[in-house]
């Protein structure tokens, strides 16, 4: 039986592979815009090949922050939740620090839709009752599940989507390190 996924360490050839099997060459800019800061930043950028040699075959790449949260995920293709994938690169960014959304000039409208409309709570397991998300945005309260939004799901990232990103991937990094200091 062959693995359900292999797991492997940075490496630019690695990455380079990955990068190649991204459909849009928008999205390739982008995976490489986020895997180039991790990597500069000096913090762990692990590979997974998913469903290697099955027609579901794609790559996540997790780059995690200092204090060892994925902070985002890269997927080089989006899952539809039926066995199928999408031309679609899907990225998962873990915001831990919700002050960001106080600071509501940095996000864009496509970040700022692809955010709130993530699933909202209805309280779907009892873990949900002490681990709701909540926050305020743009005057509007909202309160999501854990289980989505732990990372937000993102596409279809312009240029100045993809800004927005590295302007909150920044955000979570220094709130990481400053967690981290203080703990
Ligand atoms: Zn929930």
């Amino acid at each position: 039986m062959s693995k359900f996924m292999e797991v492997y360490d940075y490496s630019p050839a690695l990455l380079n592979k990955v990068y190649a099997s991204i459909d849009h060459e928008s999205d390739r800019v982008t995976a490489r815009c986020i895997v180039e800061h991790f990597a500069d930043a000096g913090v762990r950028i692990t590979v997974k090949h998913m469903a290697p040699g099955k027609p579901m075959a794609h790559y996540r790449v997790v780059c995690s922050a200092e204090n060892g949260c994925e902070t985002v995920i890269i997927n080089t293709h989006e899952d539809d939740g039926h066995r199928n994938l999408t031309d679609e690169m899907v990225i998962q960014l873990r915001i831990d620090d919700r002050g960001i959304f106080e600071r509501e000039d940095v996000f864009t409208p496509s970040v700022g839709r692809q955010i709130t409309s993530a699933e909202d709570c209805r309280y779907c397991a009892p873990h949900c009752k002490d681990k709701r998300y909540a926050f305020t945005f743009n005057d509007r309260d909202y309160v999501k599940c854990h289980y989505y939004t732990a990372s937000f799901r993102l596409k279809n990232l312009s240029d100045a989507d993809t800004d927005c990103v590295m302007a909150i991937i920044d955000n979570e990094l220094a709130f990481a390190s400053r967690a981290a200091v203080t703990s």
